[in-house]
């Protein structure tokens, strides 16, 4: 049965789009699929992580405060996507994107600016495949579509960090691409990752599906053509809702 495919998250419900009528949607022959707050999440808070990072800089900042700030500065940012650049040019653009939201969270709890290093460790430390998890039910499902011969992409509104993550984390074997926005030169709800996706997978909008958690996730595969499965997972952490779009 086709819903049987979606009934991905114990802990989850599924929001069906209302103007979708899923039992028409054809099965699909891939599915695309968000990674923060959809695959895997912060196995601790944004805040917590900054603060960690932090005091090995000498610096005491409140986790909590972070916390308090960090989702609408991430929100209010502008996308994670850059133009055409070589690897070098990538990576330090990447690295530029978050220094301005580190120092523009510093500068919303009064903390003291951010030093170069600092701000070089927090992207390092974000890096760790140690700081994440991967949801209880993700493995499992993943396997079971792969097994199914349903073609897997990752669509993600972040940087090239998440290709070591999801490798640390073992979810690469079973995906047949990654794409994310900083590489493919724009953001969910743009359409172009989709398409970069799809591309990647040899698919045709008609033939996948789209699964994620945001708003972002539902416009953008409108958007691509895709009927889109939100899911909503309860977070013990406010990192999905920090991190996901
Ligand atoms: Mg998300």
């Amino acid at each position: 049965m086709v819903v049987g495919l979606v009934t991905v998250q114990r802990q989850a419900t599924m929001q069906t789009p209302p103007t979708h009528q899923q039992p028409s949607w054809p099965r699909p022959r891939g599915l695309l699929l968000d990674a923060m707050g959809t695959l895997i999440d912060l196995r601790d808070t944004v805040g917590s992580g900054y603060a960690a990072v932090a005091e090995r800089h000498g610096l005491r900042i409140a986790a909590d405060a972070i916390d308090a700030v960090f989702p609408a500065i991430y929100r209010q940012a502008p996308p994670l996507a850059f133009g055409l650049l070589d690897d070098a040019d990538l990576l330090e653009a990447e690295r530029n994107w978050w220094s301005e939201r580190i120092r523009e969270t510093f500068a919303a709890i009064g903390a003291p600016a951010a030093q170069p290093d600092l701000q070089r460790d927090l992207f390092d430390h974000f890096a760790d495949p140690g700081q994440w998890r991967v949801y209880d039910d993700v493995e499992a499902q993943l396997n079971r579509w792969h097994e199914t011969g349903l073609r897997l992409a990752v669509v993600s509104n972040f940087d090239r960090r998440l290709h070591g993550l999801l490798e640390g984390l073992g979810l690469s074997p079973l995906l047949d691409a990654v794409v994310v926005s900083s590489s493919a030169g724009a953001a969910k709800p743009d359409p172009r990752p989709f398409a970069l996706a799809l591309e990647a997978l040899e698919l045709g909008p008609e033939q996948v599906w789209h699964v994620g958690d945001s708003p972002e996730d539902l416009e953008g595969a409108r958007a691509a053509g895709l009927p889109c499965l939100l899911l909503e997972r309860r977070s013990t952490t406010n990192s999905r809702s920090a991190m996901s779009r």
